[in-house]
């Protein structure tokens, strides 16, 4: 590929909001057989909103707005949206928040430690069957669930959903038109991952994955072909670095952006196909 024709195409991109660091990208997005999406903010919009509460609606939004407080996740600032809602939101923030990774927070209030999270972080503590039940039902509608207790009891659960991006389901079935195969990996639950999965196309749903461990997965992949990874959150950084093509949304931090070799400025997945396209075209171009 002559330099020439490589500077041609990454500012051909550029002028679409597709930033190519530099014409070896080009190259390498040219090689790759399979393209890994994070879920939360990549696939989805990324702005969760609560759609459903199970159990006594005041105390359950209470106790998980006072936890929430002290979290940044998106989850969290859904929690506290609609605690806003209910006028539920001037209430004191719980003492000795913690943030445990992959599971959700925990504090004390009234004397007692409580918790919003998922089944993970229950240890021995019981969720009653109907509730259970319950619980299914909402993830099979791709609606993450979060259990919200106090001491060695589940009071409720909160159900949030966060919508695909309108492009993703076509940008993933242009991906699997060019013989690419496409991989959801999401720190969420199977069943709300797989409910999503199936609503844009993506061919295999890797869940529950510690955010650390993002990078591995990557890696393993790597064994069948050239990754593409495309992705959003600090926890993304990692495996956009792994990747033989990190790809990553504009609105993602700047730790992200800096991990990316191909930044999307309007985090239209749309932009990823677009990418390969052009770079199919340059490289047979050239040849
Ligand atoms: P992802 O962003 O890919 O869904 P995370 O590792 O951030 O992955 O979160 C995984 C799961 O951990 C969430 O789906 C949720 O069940 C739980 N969780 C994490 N943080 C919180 C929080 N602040 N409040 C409630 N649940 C949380
Ligand atoms: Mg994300």
């Amino acid at each position: 590929a002559t330099p020439t024709a490589l500077m041609v195409g990454t500012g051909l991109s550029a002028k679409h909001g597709i930033l190519i660091k530099n014409g070896e990208v080009l190259e390498a997005v040219n090689q790759v057989k399979m393209v890994i999406f994070d879920k939360t903010g990549t696939i989805t919009v990324g702005q969760p909103v609560v759609t459903d509460v199970i159990g006594p609606e005041k105390k359950i939004m209470t106790l998980a707005g006072q936890l929430e407080k002290n979290s940044e996740h998106p989850l969290a600032i859904a929690v506290l949206d609609y605690a806003e809602k209910l006028g539920l939101n001037n209430q004191e923030s719980a003492k000795n928040f913690a943030a445990i990774e992959g599971q959700g927070v925990t504090g004390e209030l009234n004397g007692q430690t409580a918790f919003v999270g998922n089944t993970r972080l229950l240890a021995e503590r019981q969720i009653d069957p109907d509730l259970q039940k319950k619980m299914q039902e909402l993830q099979a509608e791709a609606k993450t669930v979060v259990l919200v207790g106090e001491a060695d009891q589940v009071i409720g659960l909160v159900a949030i959903q966060d919508a695909p991006k309108a492009s993703s389901k076509k940008a993933i079935a242009d991906l699997k038109a060019r013989g690419l195969k496409t991989i959801m990996l999401t720190g969420d639950n199977q069943l709300v991952a797989e409910a999503i999965a199936d609503q844009v196309g993506i061919d295999q749903v890797i869940t529950e994955v510690m955010p650390n461990d993002k990078a591995d997965h990557v890696q393993a992949f790597q064994q069948e072909g050239a990754v593409a990874f495309v992705g959003d959150g600090i926890n993304d950084a990692p495996a956009l670095s792994t990747a033989n093509v990190g790809i990553a949304m504009g609105s993602g931090t700047d730790v992200v952006i800096e991990s990316g070799d191909i930044i999307l400025v309007k985090n239209d997945l749309q932009d990823v196909a677009t990418a390969i396209e052009l770079s199919a075209k340059i490289f047979n171009r050239i040849k």
